[in-house]
């Protein structure tokens, strides 16, 4: 039995004040919540401050990315080892923001999962496809791609204790979302990729599904077999959504 997982992915929003108060709102509604993990993925700079603020709770924290290496001269990285020592649970690799806007390849992607594996951490690898490479039906080729990418540098093994999220870059803060048939269709696939290798890992592993998830949507989406909870971007800014969708 796979536990639902609805983890929010901040990404470059708040204040310390902001912050602060989504967290207690989600808090003050976390009673309602049954059987679902709740995370949530703040900016670095307020990973410290968000633990505090957590603590005596029920909710996981996560990092939005890391660094591909250990440690050293890089400026402006964050390794996986300094986001261990914040409390971090998760640590979301590949967002398609991070692979469209900044460039990222597969290779790379495929060095941070190790990293946040190599400290005890657990990968949210993001997949998806673009509206282009969907309509040039190359769904199933990218997300291949994407996953033989990890699979090559890390192994199956390393899926052991990983999550997927599964998100259509044509769905991401578009309003568009995947239809519950588009997305288990991408979701079986992802598994049955996973299974040719080891079958016992491809059914205990959680897949997310991303893309303008909101309250009205959810239900439907998790539903499906394969969708085993959600990365939430948008929506988990506000917390009567975030909580709406973990209840879905
Ligand atoms: C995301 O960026 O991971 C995401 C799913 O964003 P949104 O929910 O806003 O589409």
């Amino acid at each position: 039995m796979r536990q639902p997982l609805v983890a929010g992915n901040w990404k470059l929003n708040g204040s310390l004040e902001s912050v602060s108060a989504l967290v207690s709102g989600i808090r003050a509604q976390m009673s309602i919540v049954r059987d679902t993990e709740v995370a949530v993925c703040p900016p670095f700079i307020y990973l410290q401050h968000v633990r505090q603020l957590l603590k005596g709770s029920e909710i996981s924290l996560g990092a939005q990315d890391c660094s591909d290496q250990a440690e050293g001269a890089y400026t402006g990285e964050v390794s996986a080892s300094m986001i261990r020592e914040f409390g971090c649970t998760y640590v979301i690799v590949g967002h398609s923001e991070r692979r469209h806007i900044y460039g990222e390849s597969d290779a790379f992607v495929a060095a941070k999962f190790a990293q946040v594996r190599d400290n005890n951490l657990i990968p949210i690898l993001c997949v998806g496809e673009t509206l282009e490479e969907r309509e040039q039906e190359q769904t199933e080729a990218v997300i291949a791609r994407q996953l033989d990418a990890v699979l090559k540098h890390s192994g199956i093994g390393a899926f052991g204790n990983a999550i997927i999220a599964y998100e259509p870059v044509w769905a991401i803060g578009t309003g568009k979302t995947a239809t519950p048939g588009q997305a288990q269709q991408v979701h079986a696939f992802v598994r049955s990729r996973l299974k040719e290798q080891d079958e016992r890992v491809s059914g205990l592993i959680r897949i997310l599904y991303g893309g303008s998830m909101k309250p009205e949507n959810a239900g439907a989406l998790m539903q499906e077999e394969d969708i085993d909870g959600g990365l939430i971007g948008g929506a988990s800014l506000k917390a009567e959504d975030f909580i709406a969708i973990t209840t879905a």
